[in-house]
């Protein structure tokens, strides 16, 4: 069986079959990691080197600090202007899609000042906004943006990089819930980088923060201790108990992802592969389709129709008997959606793409 859900999503193999091996007795300890206290010195070497393999895999630079956080990827939507505006100043957004528009509707709804500094709604998200055409706020304290929209399929191919009018540099603030780690990135450009951990990292609920260190003790008054990033930062992610098992399963995959994949620039090699694959098939057929600009598919998430909407359901109960799971698109915008996230094997690709040649031939 193929996962091709948009997450939760499907995990390596290696490290579901490790955490079975070592769920009831830990490395001889006679417990289980979800057992241990957070404070214990086998816990806090479960963390430690789970932060070390994640800031060697992207080559995080020593003044960002790595947290292990809770609430997903929404609650940062929060967080991000309760730290990033207490010196005043507006939330600049470029909305690519639903997250990028939950996430300004968050930024509202706390009553914080909001400028769109690029918008591709009207063209029905079909391409990402081009750098020349961005336009920041004269009171831009950041610019948040989400480099993978995973329900459109819409993947940005450059980092923005945007200057204020009197010339001032703001921090770039991503939402990379749905590509971090799929490729390397150069953690210098951004000011925080954020993920929910349920598609390339690890089990729902976790959620890593990469801050900048001149980003934090910034945050509003009153805001909580627990939405703070300066007081997690200082408390090690355990201002309370942190996700203890999801850290220890996020771990895994990094352990996974440097011994077994061979680090980032492996994974976006084979990435590359997979999504290409799965394109051409797409775009050499009359009966598939997907809408976005080339530059802008997303490797991650392929949403696709087919020419007929009749036989959607036909493809997937025929999917899913064949061990294709999970290709159902997003309630909001319907048809197909597989999602090739790095722990979604190359075989699972080839493996789609003749499924849909021999749907095609029978059914087309
Ligand atoms: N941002 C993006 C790009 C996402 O894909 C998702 C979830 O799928 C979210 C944010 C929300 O994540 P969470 O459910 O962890 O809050």
């Amino acid at each position: 069986h193929y996962n091709f859900c948009a997450g939760p999503a499907a995990l390596p193999v290696a490290v579901l079959e490790r955490a079975r091996n070592e769920l009831v007795d830990y490395q001889g300890r006679g417990l289980s990691v979800m057992e241990m206290s957070h404070r214990s010195d086998e816990f806090i070497a479960i963390a430690e080197q789970a932060e070390a393999d994640f800031r060697q895999l992207l080559s995080v630079p020593d003044n960002y600090k790595v947290l292990f956080l809770q609430g997903g990827a929404s609650m940062q939507f929060a967080m991000l202007p309760m730290n990033l505006l207490g010196q005043g100043g507006s939330a600049n957004f470029i909305q690519t899609g639903i997250w990028g528009k939950k996430a300004i509707s968050e930024v509202k709804r706390l009553g914080y000042a909001c400028h769109l500094a690029g918008n591709s709604e009207a063209g029905g998200y079909v391409a990402v906004p081009s750098q020349d055409s961005l336009t920041l706020s004269a009171d831009a304290a950041y610019l948040h943006y989400t480099s993978n929209e995973t329900i459109g399929g819409l993947e940005f191919d450059y980092t923005p990089q945007v200057v204020r009018e009197d010339g001032q540099h703001v921090p770039l603030v991503c939402d990379m819930s749905s590509n971090i780690m799929s490729k390397p990135i150069n953690v210098a450009d951004f000011g925080v980088i954020f993920a929910g951990a349920q598609k390339n990292i690890g089990p729902a609920g976790l959620t890593l923060a990469v801050v900048r260190d001149d980003l934090l003790g910034r945050a509003v008054p009153n805001t909580p201790s627990l939405f703070d990033y300066q007081m997690l930062a200082d408390a090690g992610s355990m201002v309370n108990t942190p996700p203890t098992y999801a850290w220890y399963l996020a771990g895994l995959v990094f352990q996974w992802l440097r011994d077994d994949v061979g680090g980032l620039v492996a994974m976006d090699a084979i990435n590359q592969r997979k999504a290409e694959k799965l394109y051409s098939a797409i775009d050499a057929s009359d009966f598939y389709s997907n809408p976005i600009a080339v530059a802008n598919r997303s490797r991650m998430n392929v949403p696709f129709v087919l020419a007929d909407s009749a036989l959607d359901k036909a493809f997937l109960q025929e999917a899913d008997q064949a061990g294709l799971l999970n290709l159902k698109g997003h309630r909001s915008v319907g048809g197909m959606r597989a999602s090739l996230y790095n722990a979604v094997p190359e075989e699972a690709v080839d493996a789609l793409v003749a499924f849909m040649a021999d749907f095609e031939q029978r059914r087309g």
